[in-house]
């Protein structure tokens, strides 16, 4: 038997002040004729990234509207996750090596897993590449609706990779991308669902807190609350460019010499190499003070990150390549303008000049972050501007409306 996930009681009506009663009455009306739906998510791991952080919430608002769902996590080692960690490169397009050790370790642990999952269900959802393999090895009766959620950008993938791995993806007959350009070419699906990610606006990261209490989280870590303050949230990978957030910082610091950089970044049980990207971000710091690289076994969990993106002073999300960047919708909703690359579902988000700025360089992130800080007030009308974006698109409620109508049209 896989690991299911342990989750807490959530309650759709606590959502009704953030959303509105008719958002909620709506779900309540739509999820009826899927009362008690078994539903089971897929995924690699129970904590760190994105796809954790939205199970955690969805699986329990799922069950308050009635689906009897749950979240199960496939296992696997380091030779495993080295592995899917390359696929989730490749996939994203990174020149990398696919040897036949590599496709013959992934397919042994998606054998394995397959053969592990249990129970039958009415909907079958698995999340990126790690099972998607799932459907392929699957045993007895699990069940006949399979979805892939696919939550990177394969639309430029390399090519070794995709040709391994289209063939396990062309066996879903449902599929569900964050944007319809990530679909890779000569995969074809019966049913494609484009849902974008959401946040939980009253998870401990994202519900409100007083600023005086974010600043007491910031100060702790040994940030100067009299200086400004920028940061930037994310795993240490390549993609999310830690290494250029700390050039931009150096810009600025050049012309405003009290900032002040923190580099927040969790280190994810299926991701070996977080653990030398962090190795070279701390090295490129080198022996500036005023820049502080955090992780999670600083004890920065769900609420000190929360903490960091209320209490910074501009937020930075300089990803080169991203899926979706729920980085970016955790600090919009904290009335923040986010100045993030031009990448993935960024610009989904970032309506240029509205809630934050697009940059696609060093400079121009140095150059957008260094306004901001010059220019308080109009942070401060941008963030209204961010927060309302994310209220009304990018909230965890409409994420379930999305899986619901989903779900009702695969019955
Ligand atoms: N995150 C966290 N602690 C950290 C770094 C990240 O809790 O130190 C969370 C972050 O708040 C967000 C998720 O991990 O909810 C990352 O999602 P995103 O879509 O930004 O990137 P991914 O890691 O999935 O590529």
């Amino acid at each position: 038997m896989l690991d299911r996930v342990e989750l807490e009681k959530k309650h759709l009506d606590d959502y009704a002040p953030i959303v509105g009663e008719e958002v909620i009455a709506d779900i309540r009306e739509f999820a009826q004729p899927l009362q008690d739906a078994r539903v089971v998510h897929v995924n690699a791991t129970a904590y760190g990234g994105g796809v954790a952080e939205m199970l955690q919430t969805l699986v329990p608002l799922m069950r308050d509207a009635g689906l009897d769902a749950e979240w199960q996590v496939i296992e696997g080692t380091d030779e495993f996750f080295n592995v899917t960690k390359a696929a989730h490169n490749g996939l994203q397009g990174m020149d990398i090596e696919l040897t036949d050790e590599m496709k013959d370790i992934w397919k042994r642990y998606n054998r394995m897993n397959a053969e592990k999952f249990e129970g039958d269900y009415d909907f079958i959802v698995i999340h990126d590449p790690q099972p998607a393999g799932m459907l392929h090895y699957r045993q007895g009766e699990a069940g006949d609706r399979w979805a892939w959620r696919c939550h990177i950008d394969t639309s430029h993938p390399n090519p070794a990779y995709w040709d391994f791995f289209a063939p396990y993806i062309n066996e879903y007959d449902t599929a569900i991308f964050t944007m319809e350009q990530y679909v890779g070419s000569g995969v074809q699906f019966e049913r494609l669902a484009i849902i974008t990610p959401t946040i939980d606006p009253l998870s401990p990261k994202n519900k409100p807190m007083p600023l005086d209490e974010a600043r007491g989280v910031v100060a702790g870590y040994g940030l100067d609350l009299e200086r400004p303050i920028i940061s930037q949230v994310s795993r240490f990978d390549p993609w999310k460019d830690p290494l250029g957030v700390i050039d931009a910082y150096r810009i600025v610091k050049d012309q405003m010499p009290e900032v002040q950089l923190a580099l927040v970044g969790s280190m994810a049980s299926d991701d070996p190499e977080g653990w030398y990207y962090l190795d070279k971000t701390i090295r490129h710091a080198g022996d500036d003070l005023d820049i502080h690289v955090l992780h999670n076994f600083h004890g920065v969990g769900a609420y000190e990150v929360g903490a960091f993106q209320s209490a910074s002073d501009v937020v930075i999300q300089k990803s080169i390549r991203e899926g979706f960047g729920l980085v970016v919708t955790e600090a919009l909703w904290k009335g923040k303008p986010v100045i993030g690359g031009d990448a993935g579902g960024i610009p989904l988000q970032i309506i240029d000049g509205e809630t934050g700025f697009l940059v696609d360089s060093v400079a121009a992130c140095a150059e957008k972050t260094l306004a901001l800080l010059e220019d308080p007030g109009r942070a401060e009308e941008m963030g209204k501007a961010a927060r309302e974006h994310v209220r009304r698109n990018f909230l965890t409620t409409r994420h379930l409306a999305d899986y619901i109508e989903l779900f009702a049209a695969m019955a």
